[in-house]
């Protein structure tokens, strides 16, 4: 068990900058999601995390304690990997004890170890199997098993989904989920898949170009995104953007879109010119009386909701309804938004300018 936290920590490559200046706190016994796209630099900061990448500047600590001179074997920490290699010549048994006969413990609690580690994994029966001829599933439980079995204070994965087909996928992300909630050990995963970090993780932090752009509990980051770029990446379809010239003072209760006036949740901050207003398209209602007017450019079925495209003054927008609503291409309609689910945005930097009284953006300033 182990609370991590990561501060002020860059990491350069020669001239190349790839981990600006990163803050966080990973709590014990927190699953938490490093999430952004390829390149953002999830892993270098796992791997610096994990001690097998030197910081540039910056402190790591771990439990209170400063790492930054341990190397990885001294920091406790359990990795998995995408490519999760078992050693071909062993049996499942054999591969999840090695770490623990390396270390020379004794034989009887290397076997009382792995047995206990098989039973949380559900692999008892498969303990003399050689691992040449195991599922993909099997050898990732084994792979697991090595880990778990050294009791190390966090386990850090790296995509160690990625190379599993969808199905597969969904069920050993649940069943990760569900042996980290049973152990309850601090765990931290990267990906670059929303809906992954959204549906497994109790935190999540959402890197850019080696920036943290937010850090936060899903809902938060879903709900109250501090940039646009996180409003962008997280959600499918994205949040929708509508760009105008205006002045928000505080305390404004609205703002003029074109010929319509558009209700805001409380200000918090106030700013002028240029300024985008995001808003979610489950949040897009579409209604003749409303003023704001787009005319529908296609329709895709989904089920129970259907994804609405209507092109507008200020852009393209999609609104989620539900499928009974009939909808034609080539009409023109009102659009609606719900003023409590509206996010503004300076368009220049891209951030948040608009906080509900209820929420707090935790966004890395
Ligand atoms: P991916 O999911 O594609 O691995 P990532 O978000 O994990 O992306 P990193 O692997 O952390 O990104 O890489 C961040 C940036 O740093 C990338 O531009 C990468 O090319 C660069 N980089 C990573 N390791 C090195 C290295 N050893 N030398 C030079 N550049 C590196």
């Amino acid at each position: 068990m182990a609370q991590i936290r990561i501060e002020n920590v860059r990491k350069d490559f020669g001239a190349f900058n790839a981990v600006k200046s990163s803050t966080f706190t990973i709590e014990d016994g927190e699953f938490f999601m490093l999430l952004g796209p390829s390149g953002c630099g999830k892993t270098t900061t796992l791997r610096m995390m994990a001690g097998l990448e030197l910081p540039t500047s910056g402190e790591i600590y771990i439990d209170g304690e400063e790492v930054g001179m341990k190397r990885a074997s001294q920091r406790d920490i359990a990795f998995v990997f995408q490519m999760f290699a078992l050693y071909p010549h062993m049996n499942v048994g054999q591969n999840i004890s090695y770490p623990l006969r390396s270390q020379g413990m004794p034989r009887a609690q290397v076997k009382r170890k792995v047995a206990e580690v098989a039973r949380i994994l559900g692999i008892e029966d498969i303990l003399s199997r050689p691992v040449g001829g195991l599922s993909g599933g099997d050898r990732q439980r084994v792979a697991l098993g090595r880990a778990i079995v050294r009791d190390p204070k966090a386990f850090f994965m790296d995509e160690p989904l990625g190379a599993l087909d969808a199905e597969f996928r969904e069920h050993m992300s649940q069943e990760l989920r569900a042996l980290h909630d049973r152990m309850g050990a601090t765990t931290v995963y990267v990906t670059h898949d929303q809906l992954e970090a959204m549906q497994m993780g109790d935190k999540i932090v959402v890197m850019n170009h080696g920036v943290v752009e937010q850090f936060g509990v899903p809902q938060q980051i879903y709900d109250w995104p501090a940039t646009k770029f996180v409003a962008e990446f997280i959600g499918s379809p994205p949040m929708n953007f509508l760009d105008f010239r205006g002045t928000v003072g505080n305390g404004a209760t609205e703002v003029h879109v074109g010929d319509c006036t558009i209700a805001l949740p409380r200000q918090r901050t106030g700013a002028s010119g240029e300024l985008t207003l995001g808003v979610r398209p489950e949040h897009v209602r579409l209604s003749d009386a409303a003023p704001y007017r787009g005319r529908i450019v296609a329709t895709e079925y989904l089920g129970t909701t259907q994804i609405i495209t209507l092109d507008c003054e200020h852009g393209r927008i999609k609104a989620r309804v539900p499928s009974h609503e009939v909808i034609r291409v080539g009409d023109r309609t009102g659009l609606d938004f719900d003023a409590r689910t509206l996010t503004l945005f300076a368009a220049g930097t891209g951030r948040a300018l608009v906080s509900d009284a209820n929420h707090e953006v935790l966004s890395h300033g």
